[in-house]
């Protein structure tokens, strides 16, 4: 058994220079970012003093994120960090992933609800105990296994974001090793971000993106390539604020080296936050956020061309049918073929009484119609001509927005309105499935930013309807830095007194689960489907097992303890009233 690690491009005169690290592809980089022997958050514990551990127990996912407090320069701090395997050290590596128990304890360093419980625990305790928090992140991603999904993953990594929005500490977050998707952002929306330099920091791994934009797993260099996934990249688009440098080679090469480098960089910040106060903390919190994201602004001519309302709602034939869908197969495998009566499939809101297919997901504007009072809506002038932007050069990006926008009659996926419900004003959010999945993006963020500052400004309720399969890969890691963004701006709703109200619609995933989807007082819409974290098909791919009967259905959230209010939309008006 080998006493240390290679990878093969570490071998025949790979000298760990710069000039021999910057001349690998960037999928090697991307494995670059977890190497085995790269440290890992406990043996980062050796540059802090007086460390103890806390909310530490025995229960499965409580070692995956693990919590300490400590002092830096004599400064309180709150360690919160993820610990991505048993070692760092190859040897006792190899040894502890022989054994079934530790293989189950570590989960490949994918955190579950517990975990990022155990983490929102401890942003609590830094704010009790004036602690500035400390964010270590090393992560694949966060645990894709129905287990997970029936424990309220999504929720748990919503919470997390949450606590990071509103807690009155500084907040900072150091990028370790790698930093994938939800499991990653769940920690990251912090005032500053710091980022080893042979790190990674992206929102869906190479190989998935490969998959979904050429079909196959192999082409995972070029997905990373065009992905922008490197620290060094994501400082570029300012999505890391700092990069602390891996001076003479690589982390698990030069420890000791790292361990000073990290302790400097911290030694920066930390000093310059010792005498925080609250207040301040939350207002250059929102100074800082408010930066993050980029998009382009349109002007009303272009905009013009195409934006008008579309609904996606069928209309039945003059005898009140409307033609079965296609395939509908029922228990015993016979193909039906009789038409549907349209008042029965409205009232199940539209999903097949034989086999469970939605007819249809309403666009963004058949929810505006539910929602408030006929003629009330009018979008708001802040956030109608923001548009989509190619920071990546993403391939088919631009043409896929401009097919979308006259498909959807939208400009992006969200659209957002000052309106009344029962008479009452409120400002708005709607998401449209249609417009790329109804993906969580940078103007999605900016557009909810925006939503909330208006919400604020008028004195009035916010409602959001939170749609979409995650965040968006053409807009790279940048889309899911959004997210925190989200959440700090319904939290501000929030503090202001103002009532916040999500209704979660079919589907809502991944990011927008995480993000939007996780806040204000929620309500899912009768009979939906796919709301959680990670999708069925990851989740039965990864498991190589098939999900329960109705998983991921309102109905299975209930069952579940995680969807308590569920509204059917011709109710909707009057319960979102009465709520506000
Ligand atoms: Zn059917």
């Amino acid at each position: 058994m080998g006493n240390s690690f290679y990878y093969p491009f570490e071998k025949n005169g790979f000298d760990y220079s710069q000039e021999s690290i910057a001349s690998l592809s960037e999928y090697e980089k991307y494995e670059f970012s977890f190497h085995p022997e790269r440290p890992k958050y406990l043996d980062y514990l050796s540059i802090f003093e007086n460390v103890n551990s806390c909310f530490e127990t025995d229960k499965f996912g409580n070692c995956l994120i693990q919590t300490h407090r400590a002092k830096l320069f004599g400064i309180p701090v709150m360690l919160v960090g993820q610990q991505s395997g048993p070692s760092s050290n190859y040897k006792n590596m190899r040894k502890a992933m022989m054994d079934p128990a530790q293989i189950q304890k570590w989960n490949h360093g994918m955190p579950v609800p517990i975990s990022y419980e155990r983490a929102v625990k401890a942003i609590n305790l830094a704010e009790e105990e004036n602690r500035i928090l400390l964010i270590f992140i090393d992560t694949p991603g966060a645990d894709p296994t129905e287990r997970s999904e029936a424990n309220g993953i999504a929720w748990r990594i919503g919470d997390a974001i949450h606590a990071l929005a509103d807690v009155k500490v500084p907040t900072i977050s150091i990028i370790i090793n790698r930093a994938c998707s939800g499991g990653a952002i769940a920690l990251t929306g912090t005032d500053v971000t710091l980022a080893l330099e042979h790190s990674t920091y992206l929102v869906i791994t190479p190989e998935a993106c490969s998959s979904i934009l050429f079909h196959t797993r192999s082409r995972a260099n070029e997905a990373a390539e065009i992905s922008q996934i490197t620290a060094r990249e994501g400082l570029t688009h300012g999505i890391v604020d700092e990069l602390i440098p891996e001076p003479n080679g690589p982390a698990h090469r030069n420890r000791s080296e790292i361990f000073e480098s990290v302790k400097d960089a911290l030694k920066k910040y930390v000093s310059q936050f010792s005498n925080f106060n609250g207040d301040n903390v939350i207002k250059n919190r929102i100074d800082r956020w408010e930066k993050i994201g980029q998009w382009e602004m349109i002007d009303s001519l272009e905009l013009e061309t195409f934006h008008f309302p579309v609904s996606r709602i069928p209309k039945p034939e003059s005898t009140g049918y409307i033609n079965r869908h296609k395939n509908c197969y029922n228990e015993n495998g016979i193909h039906q073929y009789d038409p549907v009566l349209f008042s029965n499939l409205k009232q199940s809101n539209f999903i097949c009484d034989v086999c469970g297919h939605r007819y249809v997901r309403p666009s963004a504007w058949d929810y505006i119609d539910w929602m408030v009072d006929s003629g009330s809506f009018f979008e708001h002038e802040e956030t109608k001509f923001i548009a989509d932007k190619d920071i990546l050069g993403f391939p088919g990006y631009i043409e896929k927005l401009k097919e979308t926008r006259i498909k959807t009659g939208l400009l992006t996926a969200m659209i957002t309105g000052d309106g009344t419900i029962c008479g009452k004003k409120i400002v708005l959010c709607t998401t449209d499935f249609g417009f790329l999945g109804g993906s969580f993006c940078m103007s999605t963020g900016e557009k909810v930013w925006r939503a909330a500052q208006i919400a604020i400004n008028k004195n009035v309720p916010m409602i959001i309807q939170a749609c979409g399969g995650g965040a968006r890969m053409h807009e790279g890691c940048s889309s899911m830095v959004s997210i925190p963004k989200a959440q700090l701006a319904m939290s501000r709703v929030e503090q202001a007194g103002l009532a916040v109200v999500t209704l979660i619609t079919d589907p809502t995933l991944g990011g927008v689960a995480i993000g939007i989807g996780s806040r204000g007082q929620r309500l899912f819409e009768y009979n939906a489907g796919h709301i959680g974290f990670s999708g069925k098909r990851v989740i039965e791919q990864y498991t190589g097992e098939k999900t329960s009967p109705g998983f991921q259905t309102v109905e299975w959230l209930k069952e579940k303890g995680h969807a308590e209010d569920i509204v059917h939309p011709k109710n909707l008006k009057e319960k979102i009233y009465s709520m506000i």
